[in-house]
């Protein structure tokens, strides 16, 4: 042997030479902070949508917009006795406070002691504020950056934080955009009308939010969650881009500057599914969010745009059963989620309706499991046709859970250096209070 082997354990942290004062990677203070957080979105979920971009077998592909600013990735997993995977809670708080944690926490340390988020330390420093998320607004992810609760099930105290809570005499939250009337509009309160008496502007669906003039806004487009951007209606639900925007429009107004959160929420509940067609309509309207937020920061020097996921969802893999051919173009055949295909099938009782679906020719075979489901429930139907679309794409799947694998780091704009190499997900969070500060 003419060299000695290094081992890989001799590279422990205080022998690596400190970057962290030169020059070139000294912190600067930001305005303004757009976090955008795609639940479950994993690497396996990122180089999907590039192969689905992507519209022939042949060719270079073309990259995605998350690849021009891929800088990084980040450890996902959580401090908790029982699992080493973490759920979104964990995740959440990690992102949004710094400290890991145990899951089904939010805005708690593994103390269970209440630690600040991002998000109050913006407005407590005189920020603007915002959410905005396609689950119902006080799902977990966006309640870790908002709320402190030691389990994420208490979704009424959740919403009755949002309006109750004060940071220097004022409300937490500027702007909420998201699904979740049925939390918000309830017997024993009335939050809406709350929100509305106490200054804030309430748009109901895509029109009133256009005409909306408040620079304060409540926006509750669904009783719980927004319909998957495959099935919205655009007059009636809006896109993640349009909220994203209609939150900027809004925040930008600060002198101080803002805080504002975007989560692509469903793309989660897709992979728990299963569901490719679900991960794909959810991942575009991500996609686009992230557009608008990096539009926005593309002329200014005071603003950092970071979006990245808690967690990867459901070991969703590109090809399976040693086909070596995944094909994206089945799932771009498809025009309504499983979900809703399922529905319609059982109101009408008419299979043929599945053409207008899905241009995809089925097999004898398929046609004959989907009718015997319409005689079970609805949701033997949608599993039916989501293991059918997972057949003819050769999507894999491992598991109806989440996975521990690293997640990436995409980011653009003041300080984007900090978010490069490999992280904690918690390390995001403490990064972001050094920037307001
Ligand atoms: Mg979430
Ligand atoms: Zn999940």
């Amino acid at each position: 042997m003419l060299h000695s082997t290094v081992q890989v354990s001799d590279f422990s942290l205080n022998t690596m030479p400190s970057m962290l004062n030169h020059p070139f990677n000294r912190m600067k203070k930001v305005k303004n902070i757009i976090l955008l957080i795609g639940d479950g979105m994993g690497f396996s979920y990122t180089t999907g949508l590039r192969y689905f971009n992507h519209d022939s077998r042949l060719g270079l592909m073309k990259p995605t917009l998350f690849d021009h600013y891929f800088v990084g990735t980040q450890s996902t997993y959580s401090l908790d006795a029982k699992s080493n995977i973490t759920d979104s809670a964990a995740a959440g708080t990690a992102l949004a406070t710094g400290y890991k944690t145990y899951n089904g926490a939010l805005g708690l340390n593994s103390e269970k002691q209440a630690v600040p988020s991002i998000l109050e330390y913006a407005k407590f420093r005189g920020k603007s504020t915002g959410l905005v998320g396609t689950s119902q607004i006080n799902h977990a992810t966006l309640a870790a950056f908002a709320t402190h609760h030691e389990s994420r099930e208490n979704y009424h105290e959740i919403a009755d934080d949002y309006l109750d809570e004060r940071i220097n005499g004022e409300h937490k939250i500027d702007v909420m955009l998201g699904g979740g009337t049925s939390y918000f509009s309830r017997n024993d309160r009335n939050l809406v009308e709350e929100f509305r008496k106490s200054g804030f502007g309430y748009a109901a669906n895509s029109i009133e939010l256009l005409a909306d003039r408040n620079e304060k806004l409540l926006g509750l487009f669904a009783p719980i969650e927004l319909p998957k951007h495959l099935d919205r209606y655009a007059t009636t639900v809006p896109s993640l881009s349009q909220m994203t925007k209609a939150a900027i429009k809004r925040l930008q107004q600060n002198q101080d500057g803002f805080f504002l959160l975007v989560e692509g929420s469903q793309i989660d509940w897709a992979g728990h599914d299963n569901d490719i067609v679900g991960a794909m309509s959810e991942l575009k309207d991500f996609e686009s969010a992230f557009h608008v937020a990096i539009q926005f920061a593309l002329d200014r020097d005071d603003t950092i745009v970071i979006a990245t996921a808690d967690h990867s969802t459901g070991g969703m893999s590109i090809d399976r059963n040693d086909n070596y051919k995944w094909d994206p173009a089945v799932i771009r055949s498809i025009k309504s989620t499983p979900a809703v295909i399922a529905a319609d099938l059982h109101k009408t009782k008419e299979l043929s309706r599945i053409t207008r679906h899905m241009h995809l020719s089925l097999h004898q075979e398929d046609w004959k499991t989907i009718q015997t489901t319409l005689e079970m429930e609805v949701g033997d139907t949608k599993q039916a046709l989501i293991n059918i679309i997972n057949h003819y794409s050769s999507t894999g799947w491992t598991t109806k859970g989440h996975t521990g694998e690293d997640v990436p780091i995409y980011a653009y704009g003041l300080n984007k250096h900090k978010f490069s190499g490999r992280m904690e997900n918690s390390d995001i969070a403490k990064l972001l209070f050094e920037m307001i500060d």
